[in-house]
């Protein structure tokens, strides 16, 4: 059977726009991948007349009520009450969500390790739900099926909702859902997400088990099979005559299934190779592609080092790019991104190196080149090469994309892809 889930958040602040609703994405995610459908998400203020109406409608609409908000001591426990009114539960006192709370407590200020009065109001929960213990913060959570409806309330702090929802909802939710589901994600990179899907909007139409869908990322594309089975194993064996198809279809623009990310291929590619090394030499992108891939544990192994030479006067000094080629060619051009990563690959004794020089924006430079031109070289012993890139967008994503761009010419050179 499917399940329709619908999400309410409850916060004030989340509807005068001082935070983000981003427990409603985390939690649509995991619900995505367990093939749940989410057709709704309600954002309501903590007021318990607009809460019980949101409650009504959602009831009518869905099989899943997922809260966010509203657990805590501050609230009068809100959406406890509410939620628990309108399914006609009581709520109960539950000695066991006291006791961890008061543990809790005693870990957080072992000096005094004593609860106020207002937070034991945390521990009555509706009569004959299944708690979810909140070992990341005060306010337990709960899980209980009423009138055909099953309803999960979590807390509000994206720190305590997402690890509970991983340890404690995702496994009361895949008790409904018979049989499982299985996911295998297709990154790609070089395409953009009209073009992938206008190749495959027939075929995407009529999939049914597997379903697959596309997600643009920045300059990316990401496929996702999904299907269903008695058994995990079932699920991957439907997934995988698609996933040959769609590997064979997109070639080498795919760089991995179920992969964190582009760099995250190229760190692993380098350590492979032996311990291959990387340095960058960066204008545009300000840093991005050192950033990126620093942000992986593991990095050191691979990433010598980087600089910013996003001025003329650095990119002769420090990268040895010869004055000459800066006044004829200026700073974004073919050659100087050339001079660049082979001044940086010098300087730091890589065995690659990549630079990206270009035009991030607002405005054209000095030369008129226009926003989104950016020249991203790769250089190696005995040889480089430079791609010219247009990227589309702002400041932001002009850098991501160039940076996306260097990691493409790395993994395809050690893949001894065309570049
Ligand atoms: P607490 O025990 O901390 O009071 P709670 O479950 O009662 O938790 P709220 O009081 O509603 O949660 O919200 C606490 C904080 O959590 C908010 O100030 C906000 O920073 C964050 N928060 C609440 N809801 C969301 C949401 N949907 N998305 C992201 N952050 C949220």
């Amino acid at each position: 059977m499917s399940h329709t889930a619908e999400l309410i958040a409850v916060g004030t602040e989340l509807l005068l726009g001082s935070i983000a609703n981003t427990d409603a994405q985390t939690i649509s995610k995991a619900l995505s991948a367990l093939g749940i459908n989410v057709y709704f998400h309600t954002v309501v203020g903590d007021n318990p007349q607009r809460l019980r109406r949101a409650v009504e409608i959602a009831k009518g609409r869905a099989d899943i009520i997922i809260t966010t908000g509203g657990l805590g001591p501050t609230c009068d426990d809100l959406t406890k009450n509410v939620l628990a009114e309108c399914f006609g539960k009581k709520l109960v006192y539950n000695e066991e969500a006291a006791r961890r709370m008061e543990a809790y407590f005693r870990k957080l200020h072992p000096d005094t390790g004593k609860m106020t009065e207002n937070n034991y109001q945390q521990a009555y929960l509706p009569e004959g739900c299944v708690p979810f213990q909140n070992d990341w913060g005060t306010a337990p959570g709960c899980a209980f099926e009423a009138e055909g409806v099953h309803v999960l309330m979590l807390p509000g702090p994206p720190s305590e909702c997402s690890p509970m929802l991983r340890h404690r909802a995702i496994p009361y939710l895949s008790q409904l859902t018979d049989g499982a589901i299985a996911s295998r994600s297709l990154r790609l990179f070089g395409m953009g997400e009209s073009s992938v899907e206008s190749l495959l909007r027939d075929r995407m139409n009529a999939m049914t088990n597997p379903t697959l869908a596309p997600y643009a990322k920045e300059g990316e594309v990401e496929l996702r099979l999904t299907a269903k089975a008695g058994s995990e194993a079932a699920a991957l064996a439907l997934i995988a005559p698609a996933e040959a198809e769609l590997k064979e279809q997109f070639g080498d623009k795919v760089y991995g299934v179920d992969v964190p990310s582009l760099e995250w291929v190229c760190l692993e590619l380098l350590k492979k190779k032996k311990g291959l090394t990387l340095s960058a030499a960066e204008s545009c992108t300000g840093g991005l592609m050192a950033k990126r891939i620093t942000d992986l544990p593991g990095a050191s192994a691979v990433f010598k080092g980087g600089v910013v030479s996003y001025t003329n006067e650095v990119k002769e000094n420090v990268l040895k790019v010869p004055a000459g080629l800066l006044e004829e060619f200026g700073a974004v051009s073919e050659p100087v991104a050339r001079a660049m990563a082979q001044g940086v690959r010098a300087l730091t004794g890589s065995d690659l190196a990549l630079s990206a020089t270009g035009v991030a924006g607002p405005d054209r430079d000095d030369r008129d080149n226009p926003v989104g031109l950016v020249y991203v070289a790769l250089a190696w012993e005995g040889g480089e090469h430079v791609r010219t890139v247009h990227a589309a967008g702002g400041r932001s994503r002009i850098r991501t994309v160039a940076a996306s761009h260097g990691f493409d010419l790395v993994r395809r050179y050690l893949e001894g892809l065309p570049l």
